[in-house]
């Protein structure tokens, strides 16, 4: 068997052409989407993602925004670099990029972030709404996760879905989302026994661990759809995901690549939230009907 490839930028790509119109109509409506990203210090990595999310935006008309911020900032300083963004009318969607430098309390900084501009969706209030299913922010990769299913018509209503990973910014929401989606969902960790015992009962596993390849073709069910999460640069440059892709293709019946698979599906629905958000600023200014 070789498994369907689940083309996460083909997805993404149709899905901005999409927003772009959105945003020229909401900018018509004398609202135009902006969206300010804070990343603090040099990692390498966090530039890439940076740069990535800032010319999404840029290419679907929004108003985009990167402030770089020095390494030695100080965690006052910070939150009230946060606090202005917060009171900036052109700006309806605020990301600090994680990691943040190790002097930095990121709880304290993800918290001061109005929940109303939270378009990562790692505020607590809105991480509380998505708990108990209320309307908020949902968090960008888990959402694109869910929005890739949902457009391959995979079933998760009964289906069992596995989470290799129990972060709070993928592992957990992904989890949360499936739950809600009607799958019966097992999380597995870092202090889980047998993860291929876990793994090969899984009609969708979903990978999120940051350990490269770690995920091989034994440890999948004949026929279950891999998303694979996971990000990893190799000692070549290369990037790898989560899962042994060459080993796990041969057995699963569908497959997200890395590159190209989760990666443009949390950048879109990034863009999908700024937009939701300026939607609300439009609709709040206008008359009631
Ligand atoms: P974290 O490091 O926060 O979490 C990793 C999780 O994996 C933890 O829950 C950990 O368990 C678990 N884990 C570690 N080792 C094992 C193991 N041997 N067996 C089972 N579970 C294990 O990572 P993130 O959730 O932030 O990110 C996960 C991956 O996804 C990374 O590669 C990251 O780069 C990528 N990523 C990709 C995005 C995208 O857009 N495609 C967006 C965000 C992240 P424990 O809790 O017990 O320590």
């Amino acid at each position: 068997m070789t498994a369907r490839v689940i083309d996460g930028k083909a997805m993404a790509q149709s899905l901005r052409a999409g927003y772009a119109e959105r945003t020229a109509a909401l900018t018509e409506r004398g609202v135009r989407p902006g969206l300010a990203v804070v990343l603090v210090g040099d990692d390498e990595a966090s530039k890439v993602y940076v740069r990535h999310k800032a010319l999404a935006c840029e290419q679907a008309g929004m108003h985009s925004e990167v402030h770089n911020l020095p390494a030695t900032t100080t965690q006052a300083g910070l939150l009230e670099f946060v606090e202005r963004l917060n009171a900036d009318a052109r700006i309806h969607g605020i990301l600090v990029q994680l990691p943040l430098p190790k002097h930095l309390d990121s709880l304290a900084v993800i918290e001061s972030i109005s929940p109303d501009k939270d378009v990562d969706g790692f505020h607590y209030r809105n991480i509380g709404a998505l708990v108990i299913g209320q309307r908020g922010f949902l968090p960008c990769t888990p959402w694109g996760v869910m929005q890739m299913l949902a457009r391959e018509k995979i079933p998760t209503q009964g289906a069992h879905a596995v989470v290799v990973g129990r972060s709070t910014i993928v592992g957990k929401p992904m989890a949360l989302l499936l739950l809600a989606a009607g799958a019966t969902v097992t999380i597995c960790h870092s202090k889980t026994r047998d993860l291929g015992a876990m793994t090969r009962q899984a009609d969708i596993l979903v990978a999120a661990v940051g350990k490269a390849r770690m995920i091989d073709g034994t440890m999948i069910k004949p026929g279950a759809v891999v998303i694979d999460v996971g990000i990893n640069r190799m000692p070549d440059g290369k990037l790898a995901g989560d899962v042994d892709y060459d080993s796990a293709a041969r057995v699963a019946g569908a497959i997200t690549p890395v590159p190209g698979g989760v990666g443009p599906m949390t950048i879109a629905m990034l863009l999908a939230n700024t937009l939701d958000s300026a939607e609300r600023t439009a609709q709040a200014r206008e008359p009631a009907a």
